[in-house]
């Protein structure tokens, strides 16, 4: 087996691997790199390998770090089926379009600059269009079934408790005749996480590759935002004001809207109307309705419990269907909440529910989510005075509370909970997606496991087990 390390090492975006075992490429992940507009373009747009020599694609989860160049892969001449779970497969379906309408987007934005300038339009790095033929390729399979790839060559999925549909892969090859066992973990989930299930126990493997974005810390207890939204609410209500939630359309979004639904059905807090203003996450919630495989049993619970009609709670949601409706929630009578893209407030409707309730000290900006720096969400959760947006500025008057306890990611200790029981039976291990320093701390933790061989690849490196 030789595994070459071509993204989503040494930093936790652009995910992908390219698998050589028994005669049969497999490319696991095919993410989007996200940095810098042209170096990233760069990277995205060229692949480190031949597309047409690919026998298989194998797909963790849908987050687009992960899914992300899949468009551009299938573009680009690859013909190989990509196996991922079901949910995960109806997730892209939403996810990959939209991002393609986001590359031609930027692209539009940038060749106007350019027309200005004299010098010749650039091409998207793929369109929507791209991403529904590469939809086609797509092949659905569930949790636990092993499924033979190439001849003696199978791959399994487990649930890994990060987003609807997230699975850690397993490779099972014959090579000479002696079986080999590859694990990837994915992403791997946070115990106790809403809706999803708790990450699977590690399955056995004589190799491993694991995450380690938070290799080197610890997340507060998730109740933590739980409470914080209580209060929350509690005070806008008082008050007459509004919350604005930046959140991601995927995951956190829905995590909220459940989480908000399991409060008030249990009466802890009163009825009060939730606006998602986002598109791509109204397409989300309904795949995440579609797919009660995945639920984890509190979840299944409580939807045995409320009426079937409205499982989760998602028809209670109003959805904001264009801009005028958004627009419209401006002058709408408080309280209310407001969930809107981009996570970290950088692009999307948020801006403008921001702009429009910062200044008033009875609103809340409720930050459920790491925020990179630079961003918006980063200096809002700084509480920095006065913010910029639209190139415009405005004092920060609303209140700023901080859930972190959201993270869809395993801790380090959840990571070392989760390898600790294979120690001894792993012949080597590699430290993936995460930045050198979480990285490192992992694979530290991982050799006080017991862990043998624990290597950090870099970006571009081979190696041959
Ligand atoms: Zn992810």
């Amino acid at each position: 087996m030789i595994i070459t390390f071509l993204g989503g090492v040494g930093t936790v975006t652009g995910s992908m691997y390219l698998v050589h075992t028994n005669r049969t490429n497999i490319l696991l992940e095919c993410g989007l790199f996200q940095g810098k507009r042209q170096e990233s373009y760069d990277r995205n747009k060229h692949f480190d390998f031949d597309t047409r020599q690919i026998d298989a694609v194998v797909l963790s989860h849908a987050h687009i770090d992960h899914s992300g160049n899949l468009p551009n892969l299938v573009a680009q001449g690859c013909t190989a089926p990509i196996y991922t779970t079901h949910a995960t497969r109806d997730l892209c379906a939403s996810m990959l379009p939209d991002s393609g309408r986001i590359q031609e987007s930027d692209v539009a934005y940038a060749n106007k600059k350019r027309a200005r300038k004299g010098e010749p339009p650039v091409a998207p790095l793929y369109t929507e269009d791209d991403a529904l033929y590469a939809l086609q390729r797509i092949v659905g399979i569930g949790y636990n079934h092993s499924l033979e790839i190439a001849r003696d060559v199978h791959i399994t999925f487990f649930d890994a408790g990060h987003i609807l549909g997230s699975a850690m892969v397993l490779i099972e090859s014959k090579e000479r005749g002696r079986p080999v066992r590859l694990l990837f973990s994915g992403d791997l989930g946070q115990p106790g996480l809403s809706i999803v299930r708790d990450p699977t126990p590690m399955p056995p493997s004589d190799y491993l590759m694991i995450e380690s974005t938070y290799g080197d810390r610890e997340h507060p207890e998730v109740n933590d935002g739980r409470e914080l939204l209580a209060g929350a609410i509690n005070h806008v209500i008082k008050r007459d004001g509004r919350i604005i939630i930046p959140a991601f359309a995927v995951g956190r979004t829905q995590e909220i809207v459940y989480t908000l639904h399991e409060m008030h059905y249990k009466g802890q807090i009163p009825d009060i109307p939730i606006y998602v203003d986002s598109p791509l996450a109204m397409n989300v919630t309904e795949v995440f309705r579609q797919h009660p495989e995945c639920y984890d049993r509190e979840t299944r619970l409580l939807l045995e419990a409320v009426e079937s009609s409205d499982p989760l709670g998602f028809r209670r949601l109003k959805y904001v269907r264009n801009v005028e409706e958004s627009k419209a929630l401006n002058t709408a009578p408080n309280p209310m909440i407001i969930i809107s893209a981009s996570g970290m407030a950088e692009a999307g409707r948020v801006q403008h529910h921001l702009k429009h309730a910062i200044t008033n000290p009875n609103n809340i900006v409720l930050i459920t989510g790491w925020q990179a720096p630079n961003t918006l969400g980063r200096r809002i959760a700084e509480r920095e005075p006065v913010v910029r947006i639209f190139g415009e500025e405005f004092p920060l008057r609303a209140d700023v509370r901080i859930a972190y306890g959201y993270s869809a990611h395993a801790d380090r200790q959840n990571l070392l909970d989760w390898a600790g029981p294979q120690s001894t039976a792993n012949q080597a291990t590699f430290v993936v997606h995460g930045d050198p320093q979480p990285a490192q701390a992992l694979a530290n933790g991982l050799r006080e496991l017991g862990y043998r061989r624990v290597e950090v690849p870099t970006r571009g490196e081979v190696v041959k087990l």
